[in-house]
């Protein structure tokens, strides 16, 4: 052991496991060790697969579809992403314009690995997911987290983006919808943050993976929102969250075809190719009716209705959600009443006192934050909120 950890680099020394899958996985053990645990940590919602894109995973291993495909991801179903954006976003992408990938999450790590050189800069608004940070340190860029306020609904204003852009910045990293404030941009705010990223020469890395799950409006990208910024746009997104496939492991980028190019190369080196499987679950989504797609936002729109009021109740500051499915919460006030230093010993004091595990706000980088995710059954959330007026009261 020894040679090993002498032998270590920076990266191996210092990697920590994502917080959010930390806290889900004890959850999940406490409740094996049959302890009354409402877990309300990790993202991810709680339906089943579409029967239909199920059924295509099961059809798919009994044709032998259990292959090695082509790096980026099946032709077939490259090209079925492309015109599904081609007719969201009115205009005209390929194949060419799409790699597929294991989750979205390998996107965005390989996008940084071929990107940044050493302590070049990555800005992204704060509240962050956890993984932004670690990424971009473990491709040894240097993370600049842009702090936003509560007033402002947590959301990165053009004005904070251009004051903490340096010649050494190389990458904006916006997230929208937001994990995990649930905040949704609208086309004025995106434009605006648009036009400082092209006067600081930046590329545009928009993680759109909760574009699906907007309530009571409608999602802008940022890669059509005008026609210069798919030149400098790298649109990452994915069937987890829109057709409850975390498992599956199906994400996808959307860039100019040079990009697409590097990316596939690249993951042909680390990865091969994602499940063929789970690539054909994904066409049959991609191509089928989306139906599943609404009903399951529609039932997240409730449920967040049903939490904001519940929340309203208990006199937490949080941001109202727009979209995702996810609640971030302050808990300073009631730490210092009960003198806890953060939003961890309040996590650790919830989950030890009443059974209900949230995930501590530094992960995204406000420790003296919660956030609650809605991804839950209304049973579970009725349940966890009863706790928490208890735990408060
Ligand atoms: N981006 C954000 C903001 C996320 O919350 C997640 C979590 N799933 C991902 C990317 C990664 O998605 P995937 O599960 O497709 O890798
Ligand atoms: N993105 C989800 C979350 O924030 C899943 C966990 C993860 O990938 O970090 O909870």
């Amino acid at each position: 052991m020894d040679i090993f950890n002498s032998k270590m680099n920076e990266v191996g020394r210092s990697v920590e496991p994502s917080k959010t899958l930390a806290v889900a996985a004890l959850a999940k053990r406490l409740k094996a060790e049959g302890k009354d645990i409402i877990s309300l940590t990790a993202g991810e919602p709680d339906f089943k697969t579409p029967a239909h894109v199920a059924r295509a995973g099961i059809d798919a291993i009994n044709e032998g579809a259990t292959r090695y495909t082509a790096a980026a991801g099946e032709p077939e179903l490259r090209a079925a992403i492309a015109k599904v954006y081609s007719e969201r976003w009115h205009m005209e992408l390929k194949g060419e314009n799409v790699c597929v990938s294991s989750g979205a999450k390998p996107l965005l790590y390989y996008l940084m690995s071929i990107f940044l050189e050493k302590d070049d800069e990555v800005l992204f608004p704060v509240p962050y997911w956890v993984s932004y940070e670690a990424m971009v340190n473990m491709c040894n860029g240097k993370a600049v987290p842009v702090q936003t306020t509560l007033e402002n609904g947590h959301k990165l204003t053009a004005n904070a983006l251009d004051q903490a852009c340096s010649p050494k910045s190389k990458i904006l990293l916006l997230n929208n919808p937001t994990n995990p404030t649930g905040a949704v941009y609208d086309s004025n705010e995106l434009l605006a943050i648009a036009e400082v990223a092209r006067e600081n020469d930046l590329i545009i890395i928009s993680d759109e993976i909760y574009e699906d799950l907007v309530y009571g409006g409608k999602h802008q990208s940022l890669y059509n929102l005008t026609p210069w910024l798919p030149e400098r746009t790298i649109a990452v997104s994915g069937v987890s969250k829109s057709f409850a496939m975390t498992g599956w492991r199906i994400g996808y980028t959307i860039a100019a075809a040079e990009v697409i190019k590097t990316l596939a190369s690249y993951q042909s080196q680390a990865l091969s190719s994602p499940c063929q499987i789970s690539q054909r679950a994904a066409l049959a989504g991609m191509t089928g009716d989306r139906e599943a797609i609404d009903s399951m936002r529609d039932a997240f729109g409730e449920r967040l209705t049903y939490c904001q009021e519940r929340m309203s109740r208990l006199g937490l500051p949080f941001v109202e959600p727009r979209g995702a499915f996810y609640i971030f919460f302050d808990t300073s006030e009631i730490c210092a009443k009960r003198g806890w230093a953060d939003g961890q010993e309040f996590c650790t004091h919830l989950l030890e006192e009443k059974g209900v595990a949230l995930v501590p706000g530094d992960a995204f980088g406000m420790p003296s934050w919660a956030r609650i995710s809605f991804a839950a059954s209304q049973e579970d959330l009725a349940n966890a909120f009863d706790r928490l007026e208890d735990f408060l009261g």
